[in-house]
């Protein structure tokens, strides 16, 4: 039986798991680094440990001395968030070793789907379409021409052990080739340690649709619908949502029976996500599979009622997963917008500093995962999401507009975040049809840009008119205060009036 855990991570993730093992009745173990002393995570655990200095490598990402930390507590059951350790093998092999149990899938199945290339390959044998490409490593000229001449440019160059957007090269026509290669290679190796790279077919426009997975220790393989997260800006999510507006019954149910398939071929076990490509003509293209709990994951828990990272613990205790596919209902529709602090007149640099105000949003249909509060502090040292604002409606209208009013009713002040850039996608036409691919930023902006020919490139397109929406946001809130002045203002004279009367 699992008693308590800890949480190998810190900020919204640790907090959202500290949140699941408290309803659970499970006691808390937060590490912290000298970073973190103070950080939401530490407080709200029963237990806290230092793991070391603020570099995570030196911390978060140090294998020994989490073990050493679960040995010295008495922890049953080890859960690692997302980033740092989640999918890190060894990181699962040394605690199962360690006599702890690894809340997540089984190292061996961490390690093959970790590999992009050894899980295209399981994925074809399984019958699961993937986008076209190199079966094996390209790591010569030739080779490489050859093959996207006979698949057709432009194409993609990937690293087998790529992560987060890294190591990824569009190659438009072969002129390009052979730097893009170089390029790559030389990004996989530092990045990754491993510079084995393979090409696949460039979707235009596609949209990123991913299907979450849940499966237990007794054979039982569940999904529970799709998240849309084609809002991207260099290749990593900003904006989320299910269900995904293009997305009917019938494509859930095949997309849903493939990613089922595609766990089933990796002897999946506990939580994870399958990636596709959605194509124009509505074909689906496996990517990838993240073998952990998705920062995206409250979407889908707001709209099926399935508390994901409580059914991860259970799942992990040899428990049978608390429902079957025929009954999951999905209800209304949700959205997640990622609060980051970085500032939109700086190329989206991370805004560093304290958090000198913060006032959460809150009402109907929203929750606020959040990692940071009014003792924060912003650190140069890891990702700098200061919270996931998601929203909840009957339709996706209905989370639209609570998602605007939401964002205009967070207060954080001390660091710049990307609210206003929120507020200019929920309120962009394209956004409100449901028109989207992965280019949506790019695209739109750019003919923002157009239409201001001051805006010499697309970050300072999206800089002024993040500034633009700030300042009406600014404007909205002095014209409340000034409002709110005057009333107070005349019942102060119809007093005085009164009195003198
Ligand atoms: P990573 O693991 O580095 O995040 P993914 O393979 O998950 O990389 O891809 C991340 C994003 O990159 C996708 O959501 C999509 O926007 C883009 N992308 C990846 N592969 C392709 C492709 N073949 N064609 C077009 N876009 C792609």
């Amino acid at each position: 039986m699992i008693k308590k855990v800890l949480i190998a991570n810190r900020g919204e993730i640790a907090v959202r798991i500290i949140r699941a093992c408290k309803e659970s009745g499970i006691r808390t173990v937060a590490i912290f680094s000298d970073a973190d002393v103070t950080s939401l995570h530490v407080r709200m655990a029963e237990e806290a440990y230092h793991v070391g200095p603020a570099p995570s490598a030196e911390s978060y990402l140090y294998i020994g001395r989490i073990i050493d930390v679960a040995k010295k507590s008495g922890t049953d059951a080890i859960h690692p968030g997302y980033g740092f350790l989640a999918e890190n093998p060894v990181f699962a092999k040394e605690v199962k070793a360690a006599g702890v149990i690894f809340i997540g899938p089984e190292a061996d199945t961490i390690e093959l789907l970790g590999d992009k290339m050894a899980a295209r390959k399981r994925m074809i044998d399984a019958g699961v379409p993937v986008v076209p490409g190199s079966e094996t490593k390209v790591d010569d000229i030739e080779s490489a021409s050859r093959f996207a001449g006979e698949i057709g440019y432009p194409v993609l160059i990937k690293a087998a052990a790529g992560g987060g957007g890294k190591g990824m090269r569009i190659v438009r026509k072969s002129e390009e080739m052979t730097a893009a290669l170089r390029m790559a290679q030389n990004e996989a190796r530092s990045a990754f340690g491993d510079e084995r790279i393979y090409i696949e077919k460039y979707l235009e426009r596609p949209r990123h649709i991913e299907i979450q997975i849940m499966a237990d220790t007794h054979g039982n393989v569940v999904h529970l619908g799709e998240r849309e997260c084609s809002i991207q800006r260099r290749h990593q999510k900003v904006i989320e949502e299910t269900p995904s507006p293009v997305v009917d019954d019938e494509l859930r149910q095949r997309m849903g029976e493939t990613a089922v398939r595609a766990a089933k071929a990796s002897n999946y076990v506990n939580a994870g996500t399958v990636e596709f490509l959605l194509d124009q003509q509505k074909n689906f293209y496996f990517l990838e599979v993240n073998t952990r709990l998705q920062v995206e994951h409250p979407v889908t828990e707001l709209v099926t009622g399935i508390d994901l990272a409580k059914e991860q613990i259970r799942v992990a205790n040899g428990e049978k997963l608390s429902f079957t596919q025929e009954s999951i209902r999905w209800n209304g529709a949700a959205l997640e917008c990622r609060i980051y602090a970085e500032d939109p007149d700086s190329e989206f640099m991370p805004s560093i500093g304290k958090i000198t105000e913060y006032r959460e949003p809150s009402g109907p249909g929203v929750r606020v995962d959040s990692g940071l509060d009014h003792f924060g502090q912003v650190s140069i040292y890891y990702d700098p999401l200061i919270s996931k604002l998601c929203t909840w409606g009957n339709d996706r209208d209905e989370a639209i507009s609570r998602m605007r009013r939401a964002l205009a009713e967070y207060r954080i002040q001390g660091v710049k975040t990307v609210i206003p850039f929120h507020l200019l996608v929920m309120n962009h036409e394209k956004f409100i049809a449901g028109d989207l691919s992965t280019h949506f930023i790019g695209e739109e902006l750019a003919q923002m840009q157009e239409q201001n020919p001051m805006a010499e490139d697309t970050m300072k397109k999206i800089a002024i008119f993040c500034a633009m929406v700030e300042q009406q946001h600014q404007n909205q809130v002095q014209n409340i205060h000034s409002d709110r002045n005057d009333k107070v203002k005349s019942a102060w004279k119809m007093k005085g009036r009164q009195r003198i009367a």
